[in-house]
């Protein structure tokens, strides 16, 4: 892997610490970078599907640039560490795709560390098992940035069209509280539109 530990120092300033959940991601956007999507041109556009909400996503973010602001990075909660990436053409139609599921074992734990990980567990924060627990995360850190690809990932092309492209909706003004709400968020209640807490309000106040 190219950069490696510029790119994870880069991943870290976004994520706010280093950990084994943003070295996946970490990993997952180099292999991107260096096998499907090379190039950022102006006219093509990297769509990512993301599987779960874990750090390794804020690599991506930092990384790729796929964020949740700009509609190209996409949540969908299955809780599992699978990432799809698109291409964009300028029409909309995807350009290809490849599907990418982590199957990272992270190395065998020591009797010691796992006594060590029971305590931390439990709420002990003396400084043995504070050792014992940062020496562990290094060590799956290191496993992670230090492994193939091939045996960390699991890679296949994907037949599928891409997610929509993010749409712009009219803002209402909600009845109750007069704060502009995007249209396809707004309820109705009693004739009134409402903005959804403005809605959860009234529910609950009918109970
Ligand atoms: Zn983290
Ligand atoms: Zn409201």
């Amino acid at each position: 892997m190219k950069n490696a530990g510029k790119l994870l120092k880069k991943a870290a300033e976004f994520h706010g610490h280093t950990c084994p959940g943003l070295a996946i991601g970490v990993r997952v956007a180099s292999y991107v970078m260096e096998e499907f999507f090379p190039l950022r041109s102006s006219d093509e556009e990297l769509v990512a599907v993301v599987e779960n909400n874990s750090c390794a996503v804020d690599a991506v973010q930092a990384l790729l640039g796929c964020t949740f602001g700009k509609g190209n990075l996409v949540h969908k909660d299955y809780g599992k560490q699978v990432y799809t990436f698109f291409k964009r053409g300028n029409t909309g139609k995807t350009a290809g795709a490849i599907r990418i599921a982590v199957n990272w074992k992270a190395p065998e734990e020591t009797p010691a560390q796992k006594e060590m990980w029971r305590r931390f567990s439990a709420g002990d924060r003396s400084p043995a098992v504070l050792k014992s627990v940062h020496k562990r995360k290094s060590e799956k850190i290191k496993s992670l940035m230090e492994a193939d690809a091939g045996d960390i990932f699991d890679i296949k092309i994907f037949r599928g069209n891409p997610p929509c492209e993010a749409r712009i909706f009219q803002s209402v003004k909600c009845d109750k509280c007069g704060e502009k709400t995007m249209e396809t968020r707004i309820r109705l209640a009693g004739g009134r539109q409402l903005c959804p807490p403005c809605f959860e309000r009234e529910m609950q106040c009918r109970r």
